[in-house]
């Protein structure tokens, strides 16, 4: 079984995703993941980020594992065999993420990675176009929303407790700016699925978005 976990960023989907998945005893799978590991790697290489070729070289030529930890709850990201868990969140990653997103071909390799992991096993994956190109057919689809206020506040939030020096106002204009990049690019854009559930979590707590998601799958099954 295939759940797709699509969104904005900010929506609360991984946070979701994870304890969904760990409710179900699923893998769980952080597509978004993959294109931060790919910046990193550009990154580390010092590429030209408006060279396509060399991007798409780099992401052909990346190895990328998500390895999940406690039972599906947690996962890391390794990068040509090395753990980016924590390197593919920094600010200047989420800087660049959306412009290595957009290049089709960078797609079209994470896209086969991705398609080979969710077929492995049953999986809650979550990103962009889950939903729409990756798992069409996924057993159900969830488009989770939220203000951009609200997502901003939640956004801060997670970084002020992991310690990172941002400001609301940093993370306003990140949010704006990856939304607007996703939701406008040519390949995979992001959008709801037209049969994904769309659930707006602005006043939900995590708790009561995970049960909400548990008992539409539920209901699938039965
Ligand atoms: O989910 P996260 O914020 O980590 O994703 C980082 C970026 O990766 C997104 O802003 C988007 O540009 C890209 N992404 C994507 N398609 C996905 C998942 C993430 O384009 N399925």
């Amino acid at each position: 079984m295939i759940i797709a976990i699509d969104g904005p960023a900010g929506a609360g989907k991984s946070t979701v995703a994870k304890k969904l998945a760990q409710k179900m005893g699923f893998l769980y799978i952080d597509t978004g993941a993959m294109y931060r590991a790919v910046t990193l790697k550009a990154l580390e290489n010092k590429a030209d980020f408006k060279d396509e070729k060399a991007i798409v070289e780099i992401a052909r030529a990346a190895k990328i594992d998500l390895k999940s930890l406690k039972n599906g709850s947690e996962e890391n990201v390794f990068l040509d065999g090395r753990d980016v868990t924590e390197d593919i969140r920094h600010p200047r990653i989420t800087k660049y993420v959306s412009d290595v997103a957009k290049i089709p071909d960078v797609r079209e390799a994470m896209l086969r990675l991705q398609r080979a992991l969710g077929g492995s096993r049953d999986s809650v994956m979550e990103g962009r176009d889950i939903g729409t190109v990756v798992f069409p057919n996924a057993d159900k689809k969830f488009f989770l929303d939220a203000t951009g206020e609200e997502r901003t506040k939640r956004r801060f939030k997670e970084l002020k407790l992991k310690g990172q020096d941002v400001t609301e106002k940093d993370i306003e204009c990140d949010i704006k700016n990856r939304d607007k990049i996703d939701s406008t690019r040519t390949c995979a854009p992001l959008r709801r699925a037209e049969d994904a559930i769309y659930i707006d979590t602005t006043n939900m707590g995590i708790e009561e978005v995970v049960d909400t998601l548990y008992k539409y799958v539920e209901n699938t099954k039965s």
